[in-house]
């Protein structure tokens, strides 16, 4: 059985991955969590109402722990603040213990800690530590902690540049912690995100916040997923799940100028960046812009048309159950006659799981690398 308690110099916490699983196999938290927690215990003990700003907690581990100093908190992740509210209740802690704040909707500093879980994506970092300048006085002590291996040198590389020297700790259970002291003489360059380009033959202008999937050119993927959208007055109702830049529902909006298209992430800025890009290209055209898990608690037999190029990892984990999960709900949501058009690698064997849940499944295109199904 998968261990759901945390045991560390805050005390013992019950947590819970989200979403739930039947058989999770996976704890909520990791070793670097609690090297973090067990590390800053004491620290945090010796200032006077400390002010902690936590940042890319993975499932509410850090925030549960230190419900105590009522820290505000940063994620791009809905699923991870979700996560968040419900460990807290779990626990009997009011849920206004945390501050939750979105990547895009940062909090006034200064503060006394900044203890940063180390993301996925190193412009994720880079982005949060410019915008935060503001936050950090002379005195803040900053964190990062994550698994040896997601630490690369560009993680305190980064630090360096736009905090200060850098200390690191040693190793423990495969983990490491990097202390940053802000240097007063620091020079921040100008924020290189949102990352903006001309989407290839078209005069479509794509600008992507740090977070988002391929932020910096079009995938490969999902050029492939564009050359084979369809256009057919059939598909009237339409969601682009995992939008991230909302690049695969913008196109197949231009090609079909009746659909009316519902773009849904879990990140906040896969999010703001499709609504910025489908906005930008349509002047007078209404889309929805949802954040959510996807597609939790949406409408049955509503939609025409789900197109998805599913996310093959869940932060640090790589596995296909988050897709398999939006294959099922697509089922559920879809009306009679509806379609799943999916894009996948081919070795991910996407039609074996389809199968599971549409009574045909069928290859639409599919070149050296990719496959595009439908699910019917
Ligand atoms: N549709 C975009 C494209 O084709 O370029 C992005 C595809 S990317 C492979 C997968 C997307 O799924 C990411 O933007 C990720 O944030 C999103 N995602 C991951 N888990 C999700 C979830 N549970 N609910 C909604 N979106 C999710």
């Amino acid at each position: 059985m998968t261990d759901t308690y945390i045991q560390i110099t805050q005390g013992k916490f019950q947590l819970l991955r989200f979403p739930i699983e039947k058989h999770e196999r996976l704890r909520a938290w990791d070793a670097a969590d609690e090297y973090l927690l067990n590390d800053v215990a004491a620290k945090i003990d010796a200032i006077e109402n400390p002010r902690v700003l936590i940042i890319n907690d993975s499932f509410g581990a850090l925030a549960v722990a230190l419900h105590a100093v009522k820290p505000c908190c940063i994620s791009d992740s809905f699923i991870s603040q979700l996560a968040t509210s419900e460990n807290l209740a779990l626990n009997q802690l009011e849920s206004e213990t945390v501050q939750l704040f979105n990547s895009l909707d940062l909090p006034s500093g200064p503060f006394d800690f900044i203890l940063i879980k180390a993301p996925k994506t190193l412009a994720f970092l880079e982005d949060i530590l410019t915008r935060l300048q503001g936050a950090l006085s002379p005195d803040t002590q900053v964190i990062i902690a994550g698994m040896v291996k997601n630490m690369p040198a560009s993680v305190w590389q980064t630090l360096e540049r736009l905090v200060g020297k850098t200390v690191p700790s040693k190793a423990v259970k495969k983990a490491r912690l990097i202390y940053a002291t802000p240097d007063a003489q620091r020079i921040v360059p100008t924020n290189a995100y949102p990352v903006c380009y001309q989407l290839e033959n078209t005069e479509y202008r794509i600008c992507n916040h740090a977070n988002v999937f391929s932020h910096q050119r079009l995938d490969i993927g999902t050029r492939f997923f564009l050359d084979n959208l369809p256009e057919d007055n059939k598909y009237q109702q339409v969601v682009d799940l995992g939008c991230g830049n909302g690049l695969v529902g913008l196109i197949f909006a231009a090609k079909n100028p009746k659909a009316h298209i519902q773009f849904i992430d879990e990140s906040f800025m896969a999010v703001a960046s499709a609504q910025q890009n489908f906005e930008h290209a349509f002047d007078d055209r209404s889309a929805s812009f949802i954040t959510r898990d996807a597609l939790t608690n949406f409408e049955p037999d509503s939609v025409d048309l789900v197109l998805c190029n599913p996310p093959f990892h869940q932060q640090n984990t790589i596995g296909n159950h988050i897709a398999v999960r939006m294959f099922k709900q697509a089922k559920s949501v879809l009306r009679t006659g509806g379609e799943l058009w999916v894009i996948g690698n081919r070795h991910l064997g996407y039609q074996a799981s389809l199968q599971k849940y549409f009574s045909k499944v069928e290859l639409l295109a599919s070149n050296a690398k990719f496959i595009i199904v439908k699910a019917f």
